[in-house]
């Protein structure tokens, strides 16, 4: 079965990261906003510092706009703190634990919403970013970037996923796309699914899916 067989290296090889540490929805929200863009070796110290400084929303929505501006200084994309700081106002009570609610939060789309209820609230949900896209795509070997396709991947992700451990499954994807399956590379031998891939079959699984074509 290919969770298994992906939770059981994840077990073994996941990445030791500060926000793994917690399933405290208000933690990991931080996190997967930060990494929006941004490198995980970047976003680390500024993650540390943050936590440290507002530990929960409540301290965050109290705190003066421009030292939250200061304490985000460095990450770019500046949309992303305002946002940040107009939800903690709207999250300090209760952090949401449904997909309807925490998708009409500023900041929060479908892959951060879902990956929150997947790691947070263990919920049955897949955040597919580009990286678990790719590894969909490969699995199932299909080539052509269609929208049919993008849901036949989000399908069939969401079918094995595993229900028991919804968050690591989620994990195990993202560092399996970050250390393994990487978008101009890949290191298929030591792939802890191999055996359940089509682009392995082919001589060159970096074809799958292919790439964007410049317009
Ligand atoms: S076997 Fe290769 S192409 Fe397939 S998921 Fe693993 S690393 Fe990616």
């Amino acid at each position: 079965m290919i969770s298994k067989k992906l939770l059981r290296w994840y077990s073994l090889n996941k990445r030791d990261l500060p926000w793994r540490v917690t399933h405290d929805p208000y933690k990991i929200w931080i996190s997967e906003i930060m990494l929006q863009q941004t490198q995980v070796s970047t976003v680390i110290p500024y993650y540390n510092k943050w936590i440290n400084k507002f530990p929960n929303a409540t301290k965050l929505s109290k705190a003066n706009y421009n030292d939250v501006l200061k304490l985000w200084e460095g990450l770019g994309y500046y949309s992303r703190c305002k946002n940040i700081y107009k939800t903690s106002h709207l999250v300090q009570k209760n952090f949401p634990d449904s997909y309807s609610e925490l998708i009409k939060l500023p900041g929060i789309g479908d892959y951060t919403a879902k990956t929150i209820l997947a790691i947070a609230f263990d919920k049955n949900q897949v955040g597919i970013d580009t990286n678990l896209e790719r590894i969909g795509f490969r699995l199932l070997g299909l080539k052509k970037r269609s929208r049919f396709n993008q849901n036949k991947v989000k399908k069939f992700l969401e079918k094995i996923q595993d229900k028991n451990n919804p968050g690591d499954f989620n994990q195990a994807l993202m560092d399996l796309g970050s250390n393994i399956c990487q978008s101009q590379s890949v290191n298929c031998r030591v792939c802890p699914i191999n055996d359940s891939c089509r682009a392995f079959l082919s001589l060159n699984p970096v074809d799958y899916p292919a790439p964007i074509k410049p317009k």
